[in-house]
């Protein structure tokens, strides 16, 4: 785990459609100074101001993540969100021409593959990591996500779509480990029958088999089939993962999903934050005291330096 803030080392741009408006979308990606952690600006609009990325700024979360205040809003933010997870970039500037991020292949990885060659640069000041005091837990029904102290940073996700082609899955991964390409690259999915609705509620016009797996009761229409046997469950701890990242730290703890989705990601954290310090501690490394440790020796002591 880096303990250094991140940010990129030059600009760039990635260009793409919005999976729910169908319109073509650029995105630039800018360095940003320590501490301004991740913004969103929308330059199709003049009157648009920056937003953080943050819970306090979530705005909806019918069927992706969107943040802003009425009409300057940015949808579909998860995928970035879940990427700049993944590189431990902490400070960036995202400058948007429409209303949401584009879908590109419906994975995380192309941000993944555009923000690596661009570079990351670490910067003079510690990450914030969110300590796990407690258990925590936030239901609704039979889905939830909890959190519980525990070294390192471990997501556990399951979900159950009954007796169909996804059916029931489950997986565990810690963030430690550097084989989490199975994850970035998971697409987005769905039910042939739900884009019908969505499209019916002009929803998901830019969906089609290039930027999701669309299955049926029986059978996935794609014709290269999954990336990956799991890529359901691996898709829905990459949104996780990217909802997750709105806490604006890294989570330092064990977190277990169940039946996740992005309203649930949304609930979970606005619960979490009523009671903020009861269930997490803030924790910043002052520079010098981490100079001469391995990564492991920094895990285990940001996990007990309450
Ligand atoms: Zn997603």
């Amino acid at each position: 785990m880096q303990i250094l803030q991140g940010t990129i080392k030059n600009p760039t741009s990635i260009y793409g459609i919005g999976l729910h408006s169908g319109r073509k979308v650029r995105v630039e990606l800018l360095p940003a100074a320590p501490n301004t952690g991740i913004t969103f600006l929308r330059t199709d609009q003049s009157t648009s101001r920056e937003v953080r990325a943050c819970v306090e700024n979530i705005s909806a979360t019918n069927f992706s993540t969107t943040i802003g205040f009425g009409n300057s809003s940015i949808a579909t933010i998860e995928h970035l969100m879940a990427a700049l997870s993944f590189l431990q970039i902490d400070n960036i500037r995202v400058l948007v021409d429409g209303s949401e991020l584009p879908i590109l292949d419906g994975s995380a990885e192309p941000f993944i593959t555009t923000l690596k060659q661009a570079g990351i640069s670490r910067q003079a000041m510690s990450r914030k990591f969110l300590v796990v005091k407690r258990h925590f837990k936030f239901a609704d029904g039979d889905k939830f996500i909890e959190i519980e102290p525990g070294s390192g940073s471990t997501y556990k996700c399951e979900i159950d779509y009954g007796a169909g082609v996804i059916g029931k899955q489950s997986l565990t991964m810690n963030m430690a480990d550097s084989d989490f390409k199975s994850i970035f690259s998971a697409r987005t999915f769905c039910h042939q029958k739900d884009v019908e609705f969505m499209n019916g509620k002009g929803l998901a016009l830019g969906g089609s088999l290039e930027n999701a797996v669309v299955v049926t009761d029986l059978s996935i229409l794609n014709e290269e089939g999954l990336r990956s046997k799991l890529e359901f469950v691996q898709h829905k701890m990459l949104d996780c993962i990217g909802d997750l990242y709105l806490l604006e730290g890294t989570i330092v703890g064990k977190v277990s999903a169940r039946k996740p989705g992005h309203a649930l990601n949304a609930l979970f954290m606005q619960a979490l934050l009523k009671d903020f310090d009861r269930y997490l501690a803030v924790v910043s490394l002052p520079l010098q005291t981490f100079a001469a440790e391995s990564e492991k020796q920094r895990d285990l002591r940001v996990a007990s330096s309450l």
